[in-house]
């Protein structure tokens, strides 16, 4: 239930997601001279280009014939600079209700309140979770003895560990981790590894010198006994079974999208997208907004350049809905003085 502590941060605008939906959102607000903040569960901005493919070519964004993913959440991360956006990262929304006073109240799950008078909703394809260890008691021990993250490095040291995954997350703690943990266990499914080579080299190295142990296989069954996590059993590649002694159980199988909360805020839906109009990209409920993938109407296509526009109507209806009273005129970038300060350009 909504607290009310002077913690809570007003803002007029409260971006879900930061995805390049979710950023471009904050230029095109900025330009009219609105500030937002923008809350995303992954601890980085740039949505499903630094999650999911950061090193792969971008080749139809408007006059950059070419351009790397993570090159475009950088240069999206300049051009929005000037408008000073207030980042939460590592934050999910968990929750969005309408007060009584028209304003919304926004939760995050690490507890960050807002007051929102506009929402807008750049979601993406739902809010990244860790791909979880599929064997029966991984929900009971979860966060007790089997992690998907590390909040805090000390936690293992000086316990025995078994690490599963080949990327980069893995492996880097692996390597972190050793020398300090009691012992390392490192289990990966096949020989080829998605962790940078001279990673995966030093942790072969390791092996070899016996300091900790490398197997190729996949977890396939917990040990416990008593509410206790005794250890693990692996599949190995050729078929048979080892059993290794473990206090904690670390798995990085990387992160994918789910649409999470956003599903319960009893907003028009379809197909798992939220349904907007087409010249405001207004939700089923006024004053929450949905742009970039998440959003569904007639021949939405989801792409990058489709984002774009759509934030850029969004924050025209969300200047007119923040100031009734003012008409919102079209300005150009290129002559407007008003713009070029806000952009800090000099005339
Ligand atoms: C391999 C691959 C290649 C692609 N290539 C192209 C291409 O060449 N051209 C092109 O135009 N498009 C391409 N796309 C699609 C493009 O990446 C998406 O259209 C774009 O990322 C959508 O941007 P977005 O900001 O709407 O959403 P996303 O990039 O998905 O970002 C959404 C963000 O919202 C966050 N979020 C969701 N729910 C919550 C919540 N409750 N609380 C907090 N945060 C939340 C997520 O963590 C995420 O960071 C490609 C996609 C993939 C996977």
């Amino acid at each position: 239930m909504e607290q009310e502590t002077s913690a809570i941060i007003d803002t007029d605008v409260i971006i879900v997601g930061a995805g390049p939906a979710g950023l471009f959102q904050v230029f095109e607000l900025g330009l009219l001279g609105i500030k937002a903040h923008v809350v995303d569960s992954l601890a980085h901005p740039g949505g499903q280009c630094t999650e999911l493919y950061p090193d792969k070519p971008i080749y139809d964004i408007p006059a950059l014939p070419v351009c790397g993913a993570q090159e475009l959440v950088d240069r999206l991360l300049k051009q929005i600079a000037p408008f000073e956006p207030a980042f939460h990262l590592g934050q999910e929304v968990a929750e969005l209700q309408r007060r009584e006073d028209g304003r919304f109240f926004v939760r995050t799950a690490l507890g960050t309140q807002f007051h929102a008078r506009t929402v807008v909703i750049a979601g993406g394809l739902g809010s990244f979770q860790p791909r979880r260890l599929v064997v029966p008691g991984a929900d009971e021990f979860e966060n007790r003895r089997v992690h998907y993250r590390v909040r805090s490095a000390r936690d293992f040291h000086g316990q025995r560990l078994v690490i599963l995954g080949g990327g980069d997350s893995a492996l880097d703690w692996v390597l972190d981790l050793h020398g300090k943990a009691s012992s390392i266990v490192h289990v990966h499914r096949r020989p080829e590894f998605k962790a940078a080579p001279a990673s995966v080299a030093r942790m072969q190295q390791l092996a070899a010198t016996g300091s900790l142990t490398h197997v190729e296989g996949v977890a396939a069954a917990l040990r416990h006994e008593d509410g206790q996590l005794l250890g693990i059993t692996v599949k190995r590649a050729d078929g048979t079974s080892v059993e290794f002694d473990a206090d904690h159980v670390l798995a990085f199988f990387g992160l994918h999208p789910k649409l999470g909360p956003i599903a319960d805020w009893h907003l028009e839906l379809d197909r798992k997208a939220i349904k907007v109009d087409t010249a405001k990209f207004q939700t089923s409920i006024p004053g929450i907004y949905a742009v970039g993938d998440i959003n569904t109407y007639p021949g939405k296509k989801k792409l990058i350049l489709s984002g774009f526009h759509e934030a850029a109507l969004a924050a025209f209806a969300i200047a007119e809905q923040l100031n009734p009273a003012k008409k919102v005129h079209l300005q150009y970038t290129t002559t407007s003085p008003i713009m070029h300060k806000r952009l800090g350009v000099p005339d």
